[in-house]
């Protein structure tokens, strides 16, 4: 049975078989996330995006991840928090992390780790996002060695030592 791992950090450092993008549409760069993990892969990563024709919301699409220690990029799009209903909200960000997952079983990933897509610029609620990941993420533990979920800010990972206290 695989383990979920909630750490803080910078998800550009981990060397795992993939590591997630919190992407736009265009997947062409942009900043947060995205643009650390483009400057950290180089530019051969943005090469490789410009093939794929950008990616729905919800969706995900697989890259290398060239001078990244991680071995796959794969990159996903949140939805932008204010353009939906909650519920659909709730839905199009789960399709993330669900997407995502499929497409690292169909390339034989083992160890994923994820930012905390939407919860950025597209304005997610921070707490919301976390329950939405760690939730989707145990339904698929035993599919996957590790599936860690990492937290770029101090308030973020105090969310997780009070909900998540197994997983911290
Ligand atoms: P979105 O547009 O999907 O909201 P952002 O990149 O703006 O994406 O933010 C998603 C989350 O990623 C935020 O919680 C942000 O603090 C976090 N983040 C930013 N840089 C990094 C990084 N280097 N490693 C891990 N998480 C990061």
């Amino acid at each position: 049975m695989g383990k979920i791992k909630i750490i803080k950090g910078d998800i550009t450092t981990l060397s795992c078989d993939a590591i997630v993008n919190a992407a736009n549409s265009s997947l062409l760069g942009g900043g947060g996330v995205d643009g650390a993990i483009h400057h950290a892969a180089g530019p051969e990563l943005l090469a490789e995006c410009r093939t794929l024709h950008g990616c729905r919301t919800g969706e995900a699409k697989i890259t290398k991840g060239y001078n990244l220690p991680a071995r796959f990029v794969i990159h996903t799009v949140g939805p932008i928090y204010c353009e939906h209903n909650t519920a659909e909200a709730e839905a199009l960000l789960t399709a993330c992390y669900e997407n995502s997952l499929k497409l690292a079983r169909e390339n034989g990933l083992k160890t994923i780790a994820f930012p905390l897509i939407s919860a950025g610029v597209y304005g997610y609620p921070q707490r919301e996002a976390i329950r939405v990941a760690v939730e989707t993420m145990k339904r698929h533990t035993t599919e996957f060695e590790e599936l860690t979920l990492v937290l770029f800010g101090e308030r973020e990972f105090g969310y997780t030592k009070e909900d998540y206290p197994d997983f911290v």
